[in-house]
């Protein structure tokens, strides 16, 4: 399968292979059917390339019917968080310039002041990517009009739901016309979501790529058994003696990240945090830094866990585990994204052996636990069992059922 067999234009075709080698099957099928107006609804990970999915086959259906200059825009793409608009405004202004479609794509969300995007829509607009609070504030001051969407995005629609953005996508789709195209992208297909699709997709095309032909990102996982006090002390060991160049570190609360940075920054590292408690401008900072490796260690909440796109990002830690056993994928996604390695390291300590022991069994996995020389905790762990060898017992070899596990949870972070 190559891109110019998916019924994009040359330039359009052209300006993904002088990136990639080939269309990732999300893009593979839900491209055509995109493109030929239908609705879409596909079950899609971050990190399975859906972003130029949707991106794709917006640029070629806006570029093959174009209204009469009408400056209201044609396209909207809802997304759950500011990083994520601001990465898809990224990829869909990267693509319209490489394939020289001249398109204006509008990124608006909220926590910065909207005067700018304000004044940045007053020209008019084609497509626009936007988180749902404040396009609704720029729709309540007239700077901008949906009465000619024709084709609507909803990008992360679960996470959308869980951030309890129901009411909004709802008076947002009393504001589109009755009749537009829907793509839909979820990462999981719970009851919220798949009523959102039943009430909002006509007859759409479901795409869920089959697990076995996603390639299944290259994340090796460790698990480093350290008391909870000396966690600070052995990040700091780790990112040093096994020369990490950058690290994304999830704690548990906003406190936490700016005590951990701030423990990091004294000891010498460029660390910062990363929480939603921070300025905009903050934030797209402390990210920008970070990709550009001037910052080597970012502390976040889980506002880092999903969606934010860090090319070639090496290595993440559970300093503190996620609550929730799918956020623990969701987070060691954010590493081997794009056919790279990565690593994942989780630090478990005898107040959380037994939380870490249900996030693998819930996600179906064993992961070895190890002890760095210098960092073995004091504090008594629960043993582990021997039917947890694969992963428990330093040395032995993972059985064939504990592969095919870990396996099936590698293959769903795609
Ligand atoms: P997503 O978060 O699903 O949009 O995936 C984003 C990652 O996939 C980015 O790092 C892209 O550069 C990468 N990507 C997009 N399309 C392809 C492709 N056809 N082949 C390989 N990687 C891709």
């Amino acid at each position: 399968m190559s891109f110019s067999n998916l019924g994009l234009s040359v330039g359009l075709a052209s300006a993904m292979a002088r990136q990639f080698a080939s269309p990732t099957p999300v893009q593979a099928a839900a491209i055509p059917p995109a493109i030929a107006g239908r609705d879409v609804l596909v079950c899609a990970q971050t990190g399975s390339g859906k972003t130029a999915a949707f991106a794709l086959a917006v640029l070629q259906r806006w570029f093959g019917q174009q209204g009469p200059g009408g400056r209201q825009p044609q396209t909207l793409i809802l997304v759950p968080t500011r990083e994520l608009a601001v990465q898809v405004g990224g990829v869909l202004s990267n693509l319209a310039r490489e394939a020289a479609i001249g398109v204006k794509v509008s990124v608006v969300f909220g926590g910065v002041s909207i005067n700018p995007q304000m004044m940045a829509l007053r020209g008019g607009t084609d497509i626009v990517v936007a988180t749902t609070g404040r396009l609704l504030d720029l729709v309540e001051r007239n700077a901008v009009h949906l009465d000619q969407i024709r084709c609507l995005v909803l990008d992360e629609a679960d996470r959308m739901l869980d951030l309890g953005f129901a009411e909004e996508l709802d008076r947002i789709d009393a504001l589109l016309p009755r009749q537009h195209q829907s793509l839909l992208f979820s990462a999981t297909f719970g009851p919220a979501v798949r009523s959102l699709a039943h009430t909002r997709l006509q007859d759409p095309q479901t795409i869920t790529v089959d697990a076995d032909v996603q390639a299944p990102p290259d994340i090796r996982q460790r698990a480093i058994r350290v008391d909870a006090s000396r966690r600070t002390q052995l990040l700091r060991h780790l990112v040093t003696s096994e020369a990490w160049p950058r690290a994304l570190v999830f704690v548990a609360t906003k406190y936490a990240a700016e005590m951990v940075a701030d423990k990091l920054r004294r000891a010498g590292l460029e660390a910062e945090p990363f929480h939603a408690q921070l300025s905009q401008g903050k934030r797209s900072q402390v990210l920008a830094d970070f990709k550009a490796s001037v910052v080597q260690v970012v502390v976040a909440t889980d506002v880092a866990a999903r969606g934010v796109d860090i090319a070639g990002l090496p290595v993440v830690v559970n300093y503190d585990l996620p609550r929730a056993a799918p956020d623990y994928v969701h987070r060691i996604g954010r590493t081997a994204r794009a056919g790279q390695t990565g690593m994942a390291v989780s630090f478990v300590s005898a107040d959380t052996a037994a939380h870490f022991a249900l996030i693998e069994k819930r996600n179906g996995l064993s992961v070895v636990q190890e002890e760095v020389p210098g960092f073995e905790p004091a504090q008594v762990l629960p043993a582990i069992s021997a039917d947890r060898a694969a992963g428990g017992i330093k040395g032995q070899r993972p059985s064939k059922k504990d592969k095919l596990r870990a396996a099936g949870l590698l293959q769903s972070l795609r």
